[in-house]
């Protein structure tokens, strides 16, 4: 093979989708920003649709412009970020809806776009983006179409953390004053916190992308990488920066095409496997801007390609080798593969 290639799986998406939407009998909305948290996001929001979703959420007014024109008219598009100076021409051209979250959002949405729908973003507790209630109950939202009110959970993948149950009365208390706007408060963590959380409508992200904590999640990634060469490496001798693998017998060493700069985070050195099916040849040494070695010793014959992301070994793992989330190795995953799409 010629290039790093990443298998995305468009059916498992899909069957996250519905699986995470089966959890309770509300609305469930699609996160998608970031490029669909590095997936693509035009073949993505595409496959959601057809799954069902008819509300996506993304970060930036250009994610959502760029989703506006994969995705058609019908759907709804939300943007966290809110309404940001010099939005307005692109808000009503794609028709988008800002969450908006602070007073001078407010009045400077309700007087560009008198009447047009929008949501209010609550900070029901995690201090990132929102109206406090005190800001809340000074606004003026007479005359404003709000078709959503929502806040976010900054503990939601503690299930016990006594911050959801707080942060959810808040939320309740909030919004007692809007009597008939849909609400939202939880993401993948807080739709699996169960049915008291989940309002009317839950906009779960990482879950749809086979991450953490739907650890139901079915695997959405697989990422082949070529092999560059296979080299003997004698008892003793190092491979790779620092000197930092020595082997312990006489080896067979595949080099691959990858490393950090497509986002193979250099902390996950020596942490991860190469899988040749479900054979697992162990990364050694450290992982380069472009280059990557296994132990390949166990394997019958030299490797054409060997897989880092499988059904054995998955987004978690590797963040767990390299002491992040997830979250983090979707939205690392680099330009130079190839990307494809399959239905599952
Ligand atoms: C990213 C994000 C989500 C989705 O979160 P996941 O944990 O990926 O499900 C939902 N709401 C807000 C406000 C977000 O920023």
């Amino acid at each position: 093979m010629l290039r790093p290639t990443l298998t995305i799986d468009l059916g498992a998406i899909a069957a996250n989708w519905t699986a995470l939407n089966r959890l309770g009998s509300v609305e469930t909305g699609a996160v998608v920003k970031a490029d669909a948290y590095g997936l693509g996001i035009a073949p993505v929001a595409r496959a959601l649709a057809t799954a069902g979703a008819r509300t996506f959420f993304v970060a930036t007014l250009d994610e959502a412009v760029a989703l506006r024109s994969v995705i058609g008219q019908a759907p709804v598009i939300y943007v966290f970020s809110g309404y940001m100076p010099g939005a307005g021409p692109a808000v009503k051209q794609a028709g988008l809806r800002p969450l908006l979250n602070s007073p001078e959002q407010v009045a400077a949405y309700r007087a560009a776009h008198p009447g047009a729908p929008c949501g209010l973003q609550l900070d029901s507790g995690m201090n990132r983006l929102g109206l406090e209630a005190e800001d809340l109950a000074a606004l003026d939202l007479t005359g404003m179409e709000l078709s959503l009110v929502m806040s976010h959970l900054a503990c939601a993948d503690a299930p016990e953390h006594p911050q959801n149950a707080a942060q959810r009365s808040a939320f309740e208390q909030m919004t007692a004053g809007l009597p008939g706007i849909p609400r939202s408060l939880a993401a993948t963590g807080g739709a699996l916190l169960g049915p008291s959380y989940h309002f009317d409508m839950t906009r779960p992200g990482v879950g749809l992308f086979g991450g953490a904590p739907f650890t139901a999640a079915r695997p959405v990634v697989q990422l082949e990488i070529p092999v560059i060469q296979t080299r003997t490496v004698r008892r003793g001798e190092s491979v790779g920066y620092g000197a930092a693998w020595v082997a312990e017998r006489d080896s067979r060493v595949a080099t691959l095409a990858v490393g950090y700069a497509d986002g193979l985070i250099r902390a996950m050195s020596g942490g991860v496997s190469l899988f040749a099916g479900d054979r697992r040849c162990p990364a050694i040494g450290r992982i380069s801007m472009d280059l990557l070695a296994a132990d390949v010793t166990d394997l019958p014959t030299a490797p054409d390609s060997l897989f880092l992301l499988n059904d054995l070994q998955g987004v978690d793992d590797l963040a767990d080798a390299a002491g992040t989330i997830g979250y983090e190795i979707l939205t690392s995953l680099g330009a130079r593969y190839e990307r494809v799409y399959i239905a599952g």
